[in-house]
C-alpha cells in the first residue's frame, strides 16, 4: 500500500478591490446577471459569466421548473450558450455568483458536482483551462485556476472506449 496526495493552490482575495480590472469587470457582470435567474423555488440566484478565448463575453443563470430535477444550473447554461454561439472556442475565465433571498451573499459558492463534471468537459473538448473567479455580491473571492483542481478522479471519455 502507498498513501497518495491530492493538493491544490487556489487564491483568496478579501474583496474586489484586490482583483486585477479585468476579473473585477467579469465579476461585476456575474453579479449583475442574476437578477435574469429564474429561482422561484429555491430563491437561490446564480449568475455565470465567461470571458472567452476570442475575447467575447457570454452568460448563464439558473433556470427552475416545477419539476425540480428539470431545472438546470447557472454553469451549464453558460456551456450551452458559448457551445452554440461559439462552437469550440475555449473559455478564459468564468466568474459565478449569486444572490439570495434567504441567506447574505457574502462568500464564495462553488459548483455542483453536476456542473463540475460539465466544465471539466468542455475544459477537455476545448483544450483550454478554464480559470474560476468565486465570489457573492460582497466579500470573499476564490480564484482557481483550471476545474481540473475541483473534480480529482474524475470519470471521462477515455472509460467508455
Ligand atoms: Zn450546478
Amino acid at each position: 500500500m502507498k498513501e497518495q496526495k491530492f493538493e491544490f493552490a487556489y487564491e483568496v482575495y478579501s474583496n474586489i478591490s484586490e482583483l486585477r480590472k479585468e476579473d473585477a469587470d467579469l465579476l461585476v457582470k456575474a453579479r449583475a446577471v442574476t437578477k435574469h435567474a429564474y429561482a422561484p423555488y429555491s430563491n437561490f440566484f446564480v449568475g455565470a459569466v465567461a470571458k472567452l478565448n476570442n475575447g467575447e463575453i457570454v452568460s448563464g443563470t439558473n433556470q427552475e421548473n416545477a419539476s425540480y430535477p428539470v431545472g438546470i444550473c447557472a454553469e451549464r447554461v453558460l456551456l450551452g450558450n458559448a457551445a452554440t454561439i461559439y462552437p469550440g472556442v475555449g473559455i478564459d475565465t468564468m466568474a459565478i455568483s449569486y444572490d439570495s433571498k434567504e441567506i447574505k451573499s457574502d462568500h464564495p459558492i462553488s459548483p455542483c458536482g453536476m456542473c463540475r463534471q460539465s466544465l471539466l468537459e468542455y475544459e477537455t473538448r476545448t483544450k483550454k483551462s478554464i480559470r474560476l473567479i468565486l465570489a457573492g455580491q460582497e466579500g470573499e473571492i476564490i480564484i482557481v485556476k483550471t476545474v481540473e483542481f475541483l473534480l480529482p478522479f474524475a470519470f471521462n471519455s477515455s472509460e467508455l472506449i
